[in-house]
């Protein structure tokens, strides 16, 4: 039999096939060239280890395939979603949306030059914090704050800072993993700080602290375990009980609350969710909390508290690894605006939006949209089904939100390559799995995507899907692992929302 290797197309001759031709026009013909090489080279690859016999396309052929994996490869690798998952703020695809406000803050900002680190009314250098300091206070009621990367980054400096090389007391009952590489045992020792464990799993009670209670003791450290729950016989002291211990011992109380409502949010029934502000007016010295979680801002980590504990955190050198940078400030300076007016907050921070959306509201766009998506060619079946949305990124791990959503069978492929080939769609859709369908949840699309839902499922049937027409025609590793994107140690985005990302 011939080499079927020596019957490849040069690169020169695919370069000047219509299809690659073509391309020249958006792509610049360093990428495309490359392109077609190691396209050629992983072809090569499997040729030879191939057990099958290769049949070779046509230049022509060739040169088109190369051509929509060199667009695939092209797209960006960090681009929009419509987050159909029901799960509100899923770590993977990057917890809470932005308000206008925050995105417009971030962009004057970004442009620019910025008054971060001076005082413009002096011309002195001045603290970075300056810009949300005054907010953060108001709205908590705390004395002085900080921000940071995020909340694993606020609890690494808080204890590096407060507890290198002495003791930290935490209940048996909260230490918690939250995902990922993050468990509080492995923190604490990152921080160089002894974790002391005290009470059992269910139940600690004051006198469990008071007893651990020595020399050594730089911190008691309360922890909100945003992502399970311990019910039937259990206790833990009150925040009021940990904090008249410390203040009886000169030795502060941190209380890491995780997803950091800023107001009481059980108008959207979401309950028992700890309030920063009521941390900080029960007395915990330092409290901890995300920016991108219930507070429905950017990515940061938010320490509010004594000042004489913050200083000492800011003093810190670590302090300067894990800063936020200016747009951050300005997003969440921006959001946290929002919260001095109650009757704005509901209606401009996005997250709020979602959770505040009528359950009737999402019962129509499901019912106009299954029509429209059981009409397009790769779908067998679309109908509007009641369902059950989830916060997601740690927070309230039981508490079920109310939601429809549009479940959808596939006509001929898997329903994991129908969700697959959503994801790599244009615009990108991520659904949920749920026996034998892909639900489509409605909780957490904002209206103005009902329209790109159906456009997703529309390009989907419109031309065969590299992802379900080109295995075993061209045998191309060449690509097919990009429609299978990693999730990494994230479980799949697929799941049913909460045996899902809650964990972060
Ligand atoms: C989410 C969470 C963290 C980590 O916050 P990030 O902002 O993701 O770093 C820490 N502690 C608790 C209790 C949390 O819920």
């Amino acid at each position: 039999m011939q080499n079927p290797l020596r019957n490849l197309p040069s690169v020169n001759d695919l370069m000047d096939r219509p299809a690659l031709r073509d391309m020249l026009d958006t792509v610049s013909r360093s990428v495309v060239v490359s392109g077609v090489r190691s396209f050629l080279d992983n072809l090569r690859q499997d040729i030879r280890t191939a057990a099958v016999d290769f049949k070779p396309p046509t230049p022509g052929e060739l040169a088109e395939r190369i051509a929509e994996w060199i667009s695939r490869e092209e797209t960006p690798k960090l681009r929009p979603v419509v987050n159909g998952t029901g799960v509100l703020l899923h770590t993977g695809l990057g917890r809470a949306p932005l308000a206008e406000e925050a995105i417009a803050a971030m962009g004057e900002i970004a442009r620019g030059y910025a008054t971060l680190e001076v005082d413009a009314v002096t011309g002195e250098r001045s603290q970075r914090i300056g810009a949300v300091e005054s907010l953060l206070c108001e709205l908590t009621g705390a004395e002085a704050a900080a921000v940071v990367n995020n909340n694993a980054a606020a609890t690494m400096l808080t204890l590096t800072a407060l507890a290198h090389g002495r003791e930290v007391i935490v209940s048996r009952g909260q230490l918690i993993e939250i995902g990922g590489s993050y468990r509080l045992p492995e923190v604490m020792t990152t921080a160089g700080a002894q974790l002391r464990e005290v009470g059992a799993t269910n139940k600690t009670r004051i006198d469990d602290y008071r007893n651990a209670l020595c020399q050594e003791t730089a911190a008691l450290l309360r922890v909100h375990p945003s992502n399970y729950v311990v019910v039937g016989f259990a206790s833990q002291p009150t925040l009021e009980e940990l904090v008249s211990l410390g203040r009886s011992r000169r030795i502060p109380v941190i209380d890491d609350i995780g997803s950091g409502a800023l107001i009481d949010l059980s108008r959207y029934g979401l309950h028992d969710e700890p309030i920063a502000r009521d941390s900080i007016s029960q007395g915990a010295d330092l409290v901890l909390f995300s920016g991108d979680k219930l507070l429905g801002g950017p990515q940061c980590g938010v320490i509010v508290g004594r000042k004489e504990w913050v200083d000492k955190l800011v003093r810190h050198p670590l302090m300067r690894a894990i800063r936020v940078d200016k747009t951050t400030l300005a997003a969440l300076g921006a959001t946290l605006e929002m919260y001095r007016d109650a009757g704005k907050t509901a209606q401009r921070v996005p997250l709020l939006m979602l959770l505040d959306t009528p359950l009737e509201n999402l019962k129509h766009r499901a019912e106009r949209l299954a029509p429209q998506i059981a009409a397009t060619s790769g779908v067998a079946s679309a109908v509007a089904v009641e369902t059950s949305a989830c916060l997601g990124g740690g927070s309230l791990p039981t508490q079920q939100i109310p939601s429809w959503a549009i479940a959808v069978r596939p006509q001929s492929m898997s329903v994991d390559q129908l969700a697959a080939s959503l994801r790599n769609g244009l615009p990108s859709l991520f659904g949920r799995v749920h026996k034998d369908q892909l639900l489509i949840d409605l909780k957490a699309v904002f209206p103005y995507q009902d329209m790109q839902i159906a456009a997703a499922f529309e390009t989907l049937g419109g031309k065969p899907k590299a992802s379900t027409a080109a295995s075993g025609e061209l045998l191309a590793s060449t690509g097919e692992s990009a429609m299978e994107p990693s999730t990494g140690d994230a479980p799949s985005p697929d799941a049913a929302p909460p045996a899902e990302d809650t964990a972060e």
